[in-house]
């Protein structure tokens, strides 16, 4: 296969694995897709890949499908960075504040970036069935891209999963199986069945590429930001495959010598107290995470109480002076009006909780007021309905108009 990849390697023992064969897990653990950097180097240069027409295939050389195959793709970004001066203003920061706007991707959120390269290389090596437990967003964005590919897809969700993301993953024609229980209930689903079901499986980090697909959130964020990183990243981080991707992102370039400046971002892993097993593991000094009990949180995205990327997700954090810290359930609902009223962005409950770290953080000062920070937008707003009640007491009723309303 004609690639820069060098090899795939175990993340928790260094074993290595021959690329161009289909490979997922080692011990239960994940791989790491690794290039041959010095070859990559010679071949392009980041002024050149600044000129190539946009989106996540740009980066080519440190993605793992072959030059000669085409892609599997809906259009995929770049998303836009958006500055917030209103909200930085109001919270205090008197540096940048830029949400990253993954909401703009095919089916409305960031796990499109994972599912089109993983995708692309499943179609590439052969299989067919492929199957996915997820929170919600994985759902729908396998069956698009399993559609656009001709592949098909069964999607395993908890019951209570929003309901945009059990109507796009059917829409896509994916067979949706709603589970009693929780996203590792789906995951053991899967793997129980897969050899009888000749599927194969698509669950975060359980196969080697969809990192590399959303390593291209990283790629693209330094690649706007002229070749360099933001002081300071918050991430919502559920099964890990953003915040890790973001941290080999920045690993990759600044290896290749594509950096302006070098300073690595610090990762601020954002999850819900409802469901926050990586801030404990963190909290506690541990490498590995315990199973976080009766995970409940609105932020259905970050309801993963077992990552098998834990270990990976907190060696970013702490190679990168960053943390993991809980936001309040509570406040998820007041932060996604907040930034819509302050800067017309629709966000995710799962940015939403970032937003309350990212105000706790600063006003804790550790994070200093003159830095640049880049806040991820997941998904947008409207994928969420589940979370409102939509019986809003401040929209006016009625077919006579009260003037007295504008107080
Ligand atoms: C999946 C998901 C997350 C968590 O992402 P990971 O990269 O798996 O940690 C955050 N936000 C949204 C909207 C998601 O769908």
């Amino acid at each position: 296969m004609n690639t820069f990849v060098s090899h795939l390697e175990s993340a928790l023992d260094g074993t290595r694995f021959e690329p161009g064969q289909v490979l997922g897990t080692h011990q239960e653990r994940p791989l790491w897709v690794r290039y041959d950097l010095s070859a990559v180097g010679a071949a392009a240069s980041p002024q050149e890949v600044a000129q190539r027409p946009a989106g996540l295939w740009k980066y080519r050389e440190l993605l793992p499908l072959p030059f000669e195959t085409e892609p599997v793709s809906l259009g995929e970004g770049p998303t836009p960075l958006v500055d917030c001066p209103r909200l930085a203003r109001e919270l205090g920061l008197r540096g940048r504040l830029t949400v990253k706007d993954e909401s703009h991707l095919p089916a409305g959120s960031f796990k499109s970036r994972g599912m089109a390269v993983a995708v692309s290389m499943a179609r590439e090596l052969g299989l067919k069935r492929l199957a996915v437990p997820t929170a919600g967003n994985a759902g729908g964005a396998l069956a698009a891209y399993a559609a656009r590919a001709g592949l098909e897809a069964w999607v395993f969700m908890p019951a209570d999963t929003p309901s945009i993301n059990q109507i796009e993953a059917w829409l896509a024609g994916a067979k949706v199986v709603l589970v009693d229980g929780l996203i590792n209930d789906c995951g053991r689903i899967v793997r129980e069945h897969r050899e009888r079901m000749g599927w194969f499986d698509m669950s975060t980090l359980r196969e080697p590429y969809r990192l590399e697909g959303k390593k291209t959130m990283g790629l693209e964020l330094a690649e706007q930001l002229g070749w360099q990183f933001p002081q300071v990243i918050l991430y919502p981080a559920g099964g890990g495959t953003g915040l890790i991707g973001i941290w080999k992102a920045y690993e990759e370039l600044r290896a290749l010598g594509w950096l302006t400046n070098a300073a690595p971002p610090r990762l601020i892993a954002c999850q819900s107290e409802g469901c926050s097993p990586i801030v404990r593991a963190f909290d506690a000094g541990e490498r590995f995470a315990e199973t976080f009990p009766k995970a409940h949180t609105m932020a259905s995205g970050l309801r993963v109480p077992a990552a098998v990327g834990d270990f990976m997700m907190l060696d970013a954090i702490r190679v990168s002076d960053g943390a993991a810290v809980a936001g309040r359930e509570g406040q998820i609902v007041p932060w996604m009006r907040r930034v819509a009223s302050a800067e017309g962005l629709s966000i995710c409950p799962e940015t939403a909780v970032c937003f309350d770290v990212f105000e706790r953080l600063l006003a804790a000062g550790s994070i200093e007021q003159d830095q640049h920070v880049v806040v991820f937008n997941t998904a947008a707003a409207q994928k969420y309905p589940e979370v409102f009640d939509l019986d809003l007491p401040r929209l006016a009723k009625g077919q006579a108009f009260d003037p007295s309303i504008a107080e």
